[in-house]
């Protein structure tokens, strides 16, 4: 018996790695996840993708169409020579040849916010809609836009970078040189930061104890969470208001504790967004497989805006 086609995607983050084995219609039929190494090179986190992988195909057997690949950008696009922010062991590594040589299958690599972005633009909350914003709040904070049913790439393949949207010209310091970006207030590690400042106290000071926390009802906890969502939803009214949203969608780590997050997201949406044609976009937590459904969409998709043949 030959084994039925799908797809195999990788979500490669900063701290964890899934791979996974997706069918024909998007569903994750088998995942595995790893911790991804750092400190120890670049062939230690191939590897570790690698493994991953290969333990999901060998849970779910398939006869592989492509492998659809989200990582951390910045990235050279359609290349896939990687070298993202959240894994310095990664520096121009050709993420795609590496992959396709080892696996004997086409690959593709695209920005994992731009991955969910398709993805629930496919199937997730964004389906049947023309003008989606997606977003991955995490480590990092990106996104990705569809605009009148196109994916922007813009210039050099980066649009989409909400992250850097100002939300607070006199906020902290931001990795790109600024200061205010939404990703500077609002990536995990800023929250965690801005609630261990405030007197937060914790043995494992990491999103998921935070939330925890705020959950019991831990009152700074709670605020964190809440400067957190506000100023997400100050950044998607701009971008909103900017691009006559339908929808946003919001991924990543931080999305998982969306019952803290997404009521202060309303908040600070509701606050910024008064244009009357606002009123119709819709602000929702992606899919909790989005990332990976999102990088198989590289190959679902019959999108115009990756070249063939690769
Ligand atoms: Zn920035």
């Amino acid at each position: 018996m030959t084994d039925s086609p799908g797809y195999l995607a990788l979500d490669v983050g900063g701290t964890k790695t899934i791979g996974a084995v997706v069918g024909t219609g998007g569903e994750v039929l088998a995942s595995a996840r790893v911790p991804t190494p750092t400190g120890h090179g670049s062939e230690e986190v191939f590897e570790a993708c690698v493994f991953a992988l290969e333990a999901a195909r060998s849970e779910t057997p398939v006869s592989a169409i492509g492998l659809g690949v989200g990582c951390g950008g910045p990235m050279k696009w359609p290349s896939g020579d990687v070298s993202p922010l959240n894994i310095p062991d990664w520096r121009d590594f050709p993420l795609r040849d590496r992959l396709a040589d080892r696996l004997e299958v086409p690959v593709r690599v695209h920005n994992d916010a731009i991955c969910l972005t398709i993805g629930e633009h496919l199937l997730g909350g964004g389906r049947g809609l023309n003008n989606v914003l997606g977003m991955v709040v995490s480590t990092g904070v990106g996104g990705g836009i569809v605009a009148d049913g196109q994916l922007l790439t813009g210039a050099s393949g980066n649009a989409g970078h909400i992250g850097h949207v100002v939300v607070d010209p006199t906020g902290p310091k931001c990795s790109c040189g600024g200061r205010g970006c939404l990703e500077a207030v609002a990536r995990g590690p800023a929250v965690v930061g801005w609630a261990l400042a405030q007197g937060w106290q914790s043995v494992d000071p990491a999103g998921e104890s935070l939330a925890a926390s705020a959950r019991e009802g831990d009152p700074i906890a709670r605020a964190a969470f809440q400067r957190c969502g506000n100023a997400v939803g100050t950044a998607v009214a701009s971008v909103a208001a900017l691009l006559d949203l339908e929808a946003v969608t919001i991924g990543g780590g931080l999305s998982r504790a969306g019952d803290l997050l997404l009521p202060a997201v309303y908040e600070g949406f509701e606050r910024h967004a008064g244009l009357e044609f606002l009123s119709q976009c819709r602000v929702l937590l992606a899919g909790e497989d989005a990332g990976l459904v999102g990088a198989a969409a590289l190959f679902l998709a019959q999108h115009r805006y990756w070249s063939e043949g690769y």
